[in-house]
């Protein structure tokens, strides 16, 4: 078999300390590991909050540390998830708060096997960089059932902040988003993004961008708006792919002339994609994610219903048009690796909330769920044939820690690795419902999805919290992850 790193395991065992198995043991036996370099068929030894050994099958059957059997006959063996993008707990305005806080949230990630996330702390003009990170500490200390790090969004580019950099990097935080979105709120000109690139690129940090041309946008929304035009489809309708595709491509360019790396979040669109796969060809340090929500969901299906139902769908970058070709675009990026990443953007509103935009679409909170779904609704891809096993396992759990500097201690099932570790079963139906999922949120974007496979076991750290479709956790044990430097491929 091969590892993470590729190296073989010999017939007996492999383990990252040869002592005695003082700690209490769990083995996983006679499942398939699935790691981003391959598949096979290996026992797995937890111990403690890691993992101890990957052993020939059988190897470790009654040894005298094993305490927990675990049995992942005919299962598929994971690294756990790891999704970069939420937004637990998150103010939108007008005292609006994102449904799931990091309670619920973390919750539903395990449930649905993701192990880690990564969620955004946000400066907003006026805040202090360093009280606002203060806030989200505050937020998910204690609460959270599984591990989180954060990424720090600057919304206003001044010395206090570009100074407070270098002491972010120092404590974990190894990426800063920016938006060349929401004028008057979040929005930074281009001066303003190339200090932070350059700040980044000395620190070595990467950057995050919403891409989308946030000026021609709101022209575009009033127009829409003045027109008579306001139901939520029209969300989708104005932030045109070629605005969404623009501002990749100029921050991009950006990006190379201040020597940062850069991370486009949420592509959305055939149009960006291919700014970014020409950039990466040409060798430009820029990798990019997309969220199921434009793999799976449509601004025909979903976004163009009536009323509440579509303002359910708005988010932001806004779902696409299916004829368009817009989801075969993507999912060819995940297989050729021009998309990198799959996470979630998870950031619900109730149907009250969303209701609050009816009559003008721009005031609809934006904002879809998914954090409980996206291993499941990934494996969908395996399923149809679109990606391999190991694709699956590097573009939701790999691929996203090694960028943001969490490899190989989370989404490697390496000797020494955090025991985050999913049993996933192949055979199993799942279908999707607000009636039974974990999330706080009232409705699910995917309400009636029924999905092949599903999520059996979760262990974080070496703590089971979901046996068998059973809640076993009492305390969140979650904990703050200082994470490393960023590495773009
Ligand atoms: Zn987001």
């Amino acid at each position: 078999m091969a590892d993470d790193h590729g190296a073989a395991v010999p017939a007996g065992q492999r383990r990252s300390n040869p002592g005695s198995f003082a700690a209490m043991g769990i083995l996983i036996r006679g499942g398939d590991l699935v790691t981003a370099r391959g598949l096979a068929r290996a026992d797995l030894l937890v111990e403690g909050e890691r993992i101890a050994a990957v052993t020939a099958p059988g190897a470790m059957v009654g040894s005298p540390g094993v305490e927990r059997v675990i049995d992942a006959t005919g299962r598929l063996v994971i690294p756990g998830g790891v999704d970069v993008h939420t937004h637990m707990d998150m103010p939108a305005g007008d005292g609006l708060v994102s449904a799931d806080d990091f309670d619920t949230g973390t919750r539903a990630a395990a449930w649905g096997g993701t192990t880690t996330i990564v969620d955004f702390a946000e400066q907003n003009p006026g805040d202090r960089v360093e009280d606002k990170l203060a806030e989200w500490h505050a937020r998910a200390a204690g609460r959270a059932h599984v591990d989180y790090g954060f990424h720090m969004i600057i919304g206003e580019v001044n010395p206090a902040s570009l100074g407070a950099m270098a002491g972010l990097v120092a404590g974990g935080i190894t990426s800063f988003k920016l938006f060349t979105a929401y004028p008057g709120s979040l929005y930074l000109d281009d001066g303003d993004i190339l200090r932070v690139m350059q700040e980044a690129a000395r620190l070595g940090a990467v950057v995050m961008m919403h891409a989308e041309n946030g000026i021609a946008i709101d022209v575009l929304a009033e127009q829409a708006v003045v027109g008579g035009h306001t139901e939520p489809v029209n969300h989708g309708l104005v932030r045109r792919p070629e605005l969404e595709a623009e501002a990749t491509a100029r921050t991009i360019e950006l990006a190379s002339v201040a020597g940062a790396a850069l991370y486009v979040v949420h592509v959305s669109c055939r149009e960006a994609l291919e700014v970014i796969r020409s950039a990466r060809t040409r060798g430009a340090r820029v990798a990019a994610e997309t969220c199921p929500q434009y793999l799976f969901l449509s601004l025909e299906e979903h976004l163009a219903r009536p009323g509440v139902e579509g303002a359910s769908y708005v988010c932001s970058t806004p779902l696409r048009s299916r004829a368009e070709g817009h989801q075969e675009s993507l999912w060819r990026g995940l297989a050729t690796d021009d998309l990198t990443v799959v996470s979630t953007d998870h950031c619900p509103f109730c149907r009250s909330e969303k209701a609050m935009g009816l009559g003008d679409f721009r005031l609809v909170p934006n904002g879809i769920g998914g954090v409980e779904h996206r291993v499941a609704l990934l494996y969908q891809g395996v399923v149809e044939g679109r990606i391999s096993l190991p694709r699956w396992v590097e573009m939701a759990s790999t691929a996203p820690a090694r960028m943001f500097g969490l490899h190989p201690r989370k989404g490697s099932l390496t000797p020494g690795a955090d025991a985050d570790i999913v049993v996933f079963d192949p055979t199993a139906t799942t279908t999707i419902t607000s009636a039974t999922h974990h999330s706080a949120a009232d409705h699910s974007a995917y309400e009636g999805f029924t999905l092949r496979g599903g999520v059996e076991t979760v262990i974080s750290r070496g703590r089971v919290l979901v046996e068998r479709g059973t809640w076993m956790e009492s305390d969140p044990g979650g904990i703050y992850l200082r994470r490393g430097r960023s590495v773009l491929i």
